[in-house]
This record gives C-alpha cells, structure tokens and sequence, in this order.
C-alpha cells in the first residue's frame, strides 16, 4: 500500500514531504470560541443530516457536535457526502476552523472546518494532533494524514536518526541546523514555529532538506561528469587543412555567438577526454552549421561522424543539409533510417563498417545491433529530449568513447538544466543570424478565421508558402483528432483555396508518404501544408511566411514557440497567427506571453511555471529527479547554493571526505534520483 507511494523504508517516511501546516495551538471549548477566531474543538457528534438538494449534487452535510458540557457547535459541509458515512452520533472528533455565528439559530458555525476522526478515547493521542503546529500530508491509499502523523511521531521518538552526512566543512559554511533536528523539526515543527515561513518551506529546517536533496543531486551528477571527463577518450588535432577546410564550407559568415560555442566545442575535442556537451539555441539560432564544423574536425581526424535525429523528416532533412556542406569537401555522406529499403540498409550499413561513409546521418536505425562503425569519433545527437540517456549510452558504444554533442532547441531554464543536464557542459548560442526579422505573432478569436485566410491568401499571392497546423502530439494522434485534421485540409483545399495546391501532413502516414509531401512543400509546389505537430522540430523552408496554429489554447508555450520557429527564416517578414477559442484567464496569459515575445528562454521559464517542472518536458522525459522537499520553482537560490558546495567538494577532492561521500550517495540517493554509477 505504501511501497505503490515508494513509502519502503524508514528513512522513505522521514523524507516524505507534508506539503502544508496548520497551527491548532488554539484548542478550545466550544463555550469559549469567540466568532472570527480560528481555533480547535474536540466534540462528539450529537446529530448529523444530509439536507437539501441532494439532487442538484450540492450535498450540503450539517452536524451538530458537542463537547463535555461545554456548548454546541454547527458544522456545514457542501458536498459533504464523503462525511456522511463517517461522523455517525456519538463519533469523537477534532475540528479547525474559523467561528461563525449561525444567524437562525444563534448556535456557533463552522463552515467546511477541517476535520479529523479520533480514534478511541483516548485524549493523550490528542496532543499530537492538535493544540500545536501540525504538518498535513497527501494521504496515501487508506493511510490518512493522521496515521502518518502518528507513524512519524513514533519513528522520531524510537529511532537514533543517522549521523549528519553532510561533509562538516560544507555544513559550516551553510549555516542550517543539523539533519536530525532538521526532519524532527520538518515533521513536529516546535511551538512558536512561525507558521507563514512553515507553509512557504522556508523555515531553518526545510531550507536543510531542500538543500540536501540538491546538493546531493549535484554531488552525484558532479561525480559522473568527473568519472566522464576523466575516461580516455580522442583527442582530436586541430590541422591547418582542418582550418582550411571548415573555411571552406562555411557558406556564410559565422555569428559571434556560433564562433564562441564553436570554440567550446573545438576546446573539448583536443582535450584526451570524450565530450560531453549539450548545444542549446533557439530555433533558427544557427545549431546546425556548428555541429558541421565539429563535424569537419572530426573527419579530417580520420573518424567517422554519427547524426542522430528524433524523426525521419528531420533526419532526411540534417541529410540534405549535411550533404550540400560536406560534399564540396568530398567527404561521403550516408542516411540510414527505419524505413529505408532492405537492399539501401545493408549497402549504407557495409559502407560505414568498412569505413567508406564519412557521416552517416538517421534515426535510432543507427543505434541497431547489427551498425557497426569502423571508427566513431564524434555523435551529433539532435533535440535530444525526445532521447534517452540509454539512447545517448547505445550509440557512444558504437565508438570507443566518442565525443558527443547534443543539440536541444527546447530552451531549458537554467534551474532544469542543472538538474537534469547536469553531468552535461552547456553551450549556449543567445544570438540569432543577422538580418532576421523577428517574428510577428497575433492572436485571433476562431470567429474570426475567415480574415486569417484572407491574410494566408495574400501572402500566396505574392510567391510565399503557409503552414496551419492543428497541434496535435504526434505519438498521441487519434482517429479523432487526424479526422479533424483531414477535414480542415478539405475545407482549405475545396472550399477556401481551390486554386492553390493544399498538402496534408499527420502522423499516421506511412515515412514515405511524409516524407514526399514535406518533399513537395520544401520545392514550392505545395503552398499550404496542413499538419498536426509532425512538423513540429527543425523542418527548414525559408519560404514559408506564416504560420497559422489552430486551438493554440490546447498546447504548451514552449511547444507553440517550437512551432512558429520554423517561420522567420527567410528574408522576409515572417507571421504567427494564434487562432484559440474562448479564454480563461491563464490561457489569455499564455496567449499574450506568445504574441509579446520571440525569447525562447523566457517563454521556457514562463511555460514552466504555468505548467509546473514535470510537465514541461512531457510524459516522455523522466530527466526531473524524484525532489521531495526541494521545488524548482521556489528554490533556485538554494539550487544554485548547493551546487556551488557540491563542486567546490568534488573538485577540492579531500580524499576521505570525498570517499564517504560517494557511499552516502550509492546507499542513498543513487536509487531515488536514478543516478547511473555514480562511484
Ligand atoms: P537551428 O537548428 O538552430 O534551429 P539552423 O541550423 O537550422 O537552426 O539554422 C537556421 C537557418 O539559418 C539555416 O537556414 C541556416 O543556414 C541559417 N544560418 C545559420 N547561421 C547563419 C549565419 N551565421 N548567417 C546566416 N545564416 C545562417
Ligand atoms: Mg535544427
């Protein structure tokens, strides 16, 4: 019951988090409660009933309690249902709430007063649960608040808690209580405990915990990108011929921000240690003719180059791209993804294990058993959040300790960075190529469409290409939601554009097909794609000038972000049109987020916030470590803190201290945070 919680040990229960308290110093007979004071009542149920409309599902549940002589007190729940079945006549309770005075009957009123069951009679159980701070807890399956109340009060009164892990010298500097007094005080906060810093998780003892989860996480991660960094790996020659030939590629003037991570990454690639770095810019900040330049470096170094992409349109695409650049310096390009034919495999497969392909760009067909290299140097793994760690650890066995460059267009907040990229090193291009115009965005009610065709009209007109996309997660697809797609695309192509040619694009066709119609749309003849967010990552067609999202209420920030960067490529003024339904207040917010700003890191923070850390990747990243005190949102000056101890111990290296530091985290935080051999 507890294990489904991940409640399995001792030590699980003294770190699960109450996520509220509530301050019942103030017990008191009935007789004594004065209306507008909050305060705590232990009574019995005298009387209780359902009243009303029942019917209309309002439920309203009103009890009479009383206490020893004492008075009379009135209770009312809306929706009570769920108390009907337990506060039974003469069942004994404790009640928090704010005092009334009930009009009608002169009687003193709760209204919704929190209420907890009392087990037998026996009163000094009761001071636990009242006529103090308590803390609340989520209930897990039939364990209520109560039960973990009275389970964690025994733990801390039974058992010696550990001696504090914490290195002494990182505990000097930081200033916070011991871990023992920590979680006691977390868990029984102490009389006079200020309440408002309780319930923001800023009291001493909470700030303890939250750092220990962080610092730890950092210990581990610092651990790994050390071991890491420390592994043999290729240390690759920066010729002169090298130099002569990036030159040589590069089909237009680098910017400043594409030099310095390209001196980033040159700077890793010299050194006798694989790399390890995640290459962040935002959409159309230019990622792609940096990882050639490595690319080059590594070629020339006499390696092979591996680039993985998360879909097959991306991949034909990082091909073309690739092709055009590395062909003029003779280098052998070679693709290989799922869908290619059985003959095309084996021969592209022959080709890379007897070294002929200088590159071979693909999908996860390149990280198959039967791929074999004959010298990987250097993996260029693109938008890898649709990755895994495992995929990034399959295809570094293809070499031996290759370099490896991930790049991400989803920008991360600099918070989830640290945590989740943390054994990676970052680089950011913050810069976007010259003579770009940014980006016009304009929300538009769907009553209004017509005049957004119009718009899309015009732009046709006058030689540019459009994409309306229903944003829809392609591994989410539904029959219904692709219907709506299919109807949207008749609609456009019969009704509203019969003279242009419409394209359909969605996740259900077969890679052939998508791969013709992206075909189609990226030579001109197509105008207008309609798409589900197929086309969401790094499909690159500088004419394309608008870009109309439907529903746009129905999807995250970041995503619609992602999706209006692959307009604004080109020369010319690029539009976004957000077409939504009606809107409450947080979807109007978001809206207006869009519609006022291009900066792909400020709308990642926004979203996060909006959606909360977990979320903001997705169900398909876990990366967002099992935090139980700690919070994104709220700690990052603790964060930052803690990773600042964190490096300054792993790489101070004092021998003993490090050594116990690395058990501590193998017998204990290893399994929570997920941390692969962190020792
Ligand atoms: P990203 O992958 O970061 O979204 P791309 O690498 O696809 O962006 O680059 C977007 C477009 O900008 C491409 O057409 C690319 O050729 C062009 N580009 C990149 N860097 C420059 C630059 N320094 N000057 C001019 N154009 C550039
Ligand atoms: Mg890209």
């Amino acid at each position: 019951m507890l294990a489904a919680k991940g409640l399995e040990t001792v030590a699980d229960l003294l770190y699960y988090a109450p996520f509220r308290y509530e301050d019942r110093s103030n017990v008191k007979p009935i007789a004594q409660l004065a209306p507008g004071e909050k305060a705590a009542v232990l009574a019995r149920v005298a009387s209780a009933k359902m009243s009303g409309f029942r019917r209309r599902a309002v439920g309203l549940f009103e009890v009479i309690f009383k206490d020893e002589g004492t008075g009379t007190l009135l209770a009312r729940w809306f929706h009570g249902e769920r108390y009907a079945d337990s506060l039974l006549p003469d069942t004994r309770v404790a009640l928090f709430g704010k005092v009334e005075l009930d009009k009608t009957s002169g009687h003193r009123l709760m209204i919704q007063p929190e209420v907890e069951i009392l087990s037998g009679g026996d009163d000094a159980d009761e001071t636990l649960h009242s006529g103090r701070i308590v803390a609340v807890y989520e209930a897990a399956a039939k364990v209520s608040t109560r039960i973990f109340r009275t389970l964690l009060d025994r733990i801390l009164k039974e058992i010696d808690l550990p001696e504090d892990p914490l290195p002494a010298s990182v505990r000097m500097r930081i200033e916070l209580p011991s871990l023992a007094e920590a979680i006691a005080e977390t868990h029984c906060p102490s009389p006079g405990t200020d309440i408002r810093l309780l319930n923001e998780f800023r009291t001493p003892a909470q700030t303890r915990l939250i750092f220990d989860e962080f610092f730890w996480l950092e210990c581990g991660l610092a651990l790994k990108k050390n071991k890491a960094r420390l592994a043999e790996g290729i240390s690759f020659a920066v010729t002169e011929r090298a130099r002569e030939q990036i030159k040589q590629m590069l089909p237009f003037k680098p910017t400043g921000a594409q030099r310095r991570v390209v001196q980033e990454i040159v700077d890793d690639m010299k050194r006798p240690h694989p790399m390890n770095r995640l290459l962040q810019g935002d959409v159309g900040s230019g990622k792609t003719i940096v990882a050639a330049q490595a690319a080059v470096l590594a070629i020339e170094n006499g390696f092979q180059v591996a680039v993985l992409a998360p879909t097959e349109i991306l991949a034909a695409q990082h091909y073309t791209y690739f092709k055009r650049l590395l062909e003029k310096l003779d280098y052998v390009v070679g693709f290989l993804v799922g869908s290619s034919g059985p003959r095309e495999k084996q021969q592209v497969k022959k080709l890379v294990t007897e070294g002929f392909v200088h590159m071979v760009v693909g999908t996860h067909a390149i990280i198959q058993d039967d791929v074999s290299f004959s010298k990987l140097g250097l993996a260029i793994i693109d938008e890898q959040h649709r990755f895994g760690v495992s995929q990034r650890l399959d295809l570094m066995k293809k070499g031996n300790q290759p370099d490896v460059l991930v790049m991400s267009a989803t920008p991360i907040p600099r918070t989830l960075a640290l945590t989740v990229y943390g054994d990676l090193d970052i680089s950011v291009i913050d810069e976007m190529p010259p003579g770009r115009k940014p980006i016009r965005t304009k929300h538009v009610p769907d009553s209004m469409v017509e005049g957004v065709y119009s718009f899309v009209g015009q732009e046709i007109a006058a030689g540019r290409q459009a994409y309306v996309v229903y944003p829809i997660v392609e591994e989410t697809e539904t029959s219904a939601d692709i219907k709506a797609a299919e109807k949207m695309f008749l609609h456009l192509s019969e009704k509203v554009f019969p003279k242009v040619r419409v394209g359909l694009l969605h996740g259900r066709l077969s890679a052939g097909a998508k791969e013709a119609m992206m075909r189609e749309f990226q030579s001109g003849e197509v105008k207008i794609l309609v798409a589900t967010t197929v086309i969401e990552v790094g499909v690159d067609v500088p004419n394309a000038s608008v870009m109309v999202i439907e529903q746009a209420e129905r999807f995250g920030l970041a995503q619609i972000h992602q999706l209006r960067g692959r307009v604004g490529r080109g020369a010319q003024q690029s539009y976004c049109v957000l077409v939504t339904s009606k809107l409450g207040d947080v979807a109007r917010e978001r809206i207006r987020t869009l519609v006022e700003s291009n900066d792909g890191f400020y709308i990642a923070e926004m979203d996060m916030r909006l959606r909360g850390p977990g979320e903001f990747f997705g169900t398909r990243q876990s990366g967002v470590p099992g935090l139980r005190f700690a919070n994104l949102l709220r700690d990052t000056e603790i964060l930052e803190q803690a990773r600042a101890e964190a490096q300054r111990l792993i790489e101070e290296k004092p021998g003993d201290e490090l050594r116990a530091v690395v058990t501590y985290i193998q017998e204990n935080w290893q399994r929570r945070y997920g941390l692969v051999q962190v020792g």
